[in-house]
């Protein structure tokens, strides 16, 4: 089935008893068993609950991948990843990553003895360089947060796979829409499901697709063993906001890339940082890669006076962490989504105190850009 179609029917049969056409929440602790050592595939809801399934199933099939586990948070998704290893085991990473998913790996995961290479993984020597025998994982984004460099999937997995490594792709920027890296050589791929998948900016969630039934049965076995499961009201929210995937996401798409257009004429605007414009350095890649450019834009201000006159002086755009929601979210990466990040990695990265970053939603363009318009003429 084609993409629009697998968002609204992937995985959500109609509830078998009254024929519900939306899978209703199944919030419940238990389940009733017929008789000592009979049940009806559902014991405890940690375990199984039938709104999760659901919505699992749909991503797994959004992502042209076999199995979906979802999970509290983004966070709680890449935790539950990295307890594939074992101590000892090497991981190769980004080094522009979701501040949050750095602070998981410096300050919790190398206390148990995983080991973590920082690579600018858009430089394929770079990673090539980077293996040991004992590396486990490639662990990608791509675009990343919130330089906007795009890596190589195809050629990452390509690599680590002759290296006897997984690729593990963090797809929370771009959703299944815009990449699928699993047609890509990716064998896990994880979101955080607050961001574009829900995309109402209402709930916290993460999900893991695998491409294998061990792997699948692995990451069951963890989410059950660890317990960072989704809610079935959590659980919900996300199947319903992926039910709209396609045209939110055909919007964002059109709102970023005019965004983006007025952004790069603009006099006090120093520079872009956005796949879709033709002097990114991997509009190519880029335009193999995705299908579409998104709507996460990245912009220099100078300083961070300029930056903080900017920030405060936006009435529409709302100034906030997160980003994918309908509504267009504004940050300042440097002393928000990024501050984990040591300074020194933020300077040669480019997260600069006049760093910028917008999320553009789905409102009326001309209405934001006379917001921005506005908050840069006072
Ligand atoms: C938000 C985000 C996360 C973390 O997800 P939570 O749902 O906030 O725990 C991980 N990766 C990326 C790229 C994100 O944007």
């Amino acid at each position: 089935m084609g993409f629009s179609t697998d968002c609204i029917h992937a995985g959500q049969e109609p509830e078998p008893t009254t024929g519900a056409v939306s899978v209703p929440i199944f919030q419940t602790s238990t389940y009733v068993q017929p008789e000592l050592g009979r049940h009806k595939g559902f014991e405890y809801a940690r375990t199984q609950n039938p709104t999760r399934f659901a919505t699992e199933a749909a991503l797994a099939a959004l992502e042209r991948g076999k199995h979906g586990h979802c999970f509290a948070s983004g966070m709680s998704a890449i935790d539950t990843v990295f307890r594939l290893l074992k101590s000892g085991d090497h991981v190769i990473a980004g080094e522009n990553m979701y501040g949050g998913s750095y602070r998981l790996f410096s300050k919790v995961l190398e206390k148990f003895g995983l080991q973590f290479t920082y690579v600018d993984t858009s430089k394929i020597e770079e990673v090539k360089k980077a293996f040991r025998p004992e590396t486990k994982i490639l662990y990608l984004e791509t675009p990343t947060n919130p330089m906007m460099t795009i890596t190589d999937i195809a050629m990452c997995a390509e690599l680590a796979h002759a290296k006897g490594a997984m690729v593990v792709v963090d797809n929370t920027f771009c959703s299944p829409y815009l990449q699928r890296p699993i047609e890509l050589g990716a064998d896990i791929v994880l979101h955080s499901t607050t961001k574009f998948l829900n995309g109402h900016s209402d709930s916290v969630g993460g999900v893991v697709i695998t491409t294998t039934d061990e792997l699948g049965q692995q990451i069951g076995f963890l989410q059950n063993a660890v317990g960072a499961i989704l809610s079935p009201f959590d659980s919900w929210l996300v199947m319903r906001g992926i039910k709209t995937l396609a045209v939110r996401m055909k919007r964002h798409e059109e709102n970023g890339q005019a965004m983006a257009n007025y952004l790069a004429h603009h006099a006090k605007v120093k520079k872009v940082y956005y796949p879709g414009l033709p002097d990114h350095p991997q509009h190519e890649l880029a335009k193999r890669q995705m299908n579409g450019f998104g709507a996460v834009i990245s912009f220099e201000l100078g300083s961070y006076e300029n930056a903080k006159k900017f920030l405060d002086r936006v009435k529409l755009c709302s100034l906030g962490e997160s980003l994918g929601g309908v509504e267009t979210l504004i940050s300042h990466p440097e002393s928000m989504t990024h501050a984990s990040v040591p300074l020194d990695t933020r300077t040669r990265l480019g997260i600069t105190p006049g760093l910028v970053r917008i999320s553009v939603g789905i409102e009326d363009i001309e209405d934001l850009i006379a917001d921005l318009e506005n908050a840069f003429e006072a």
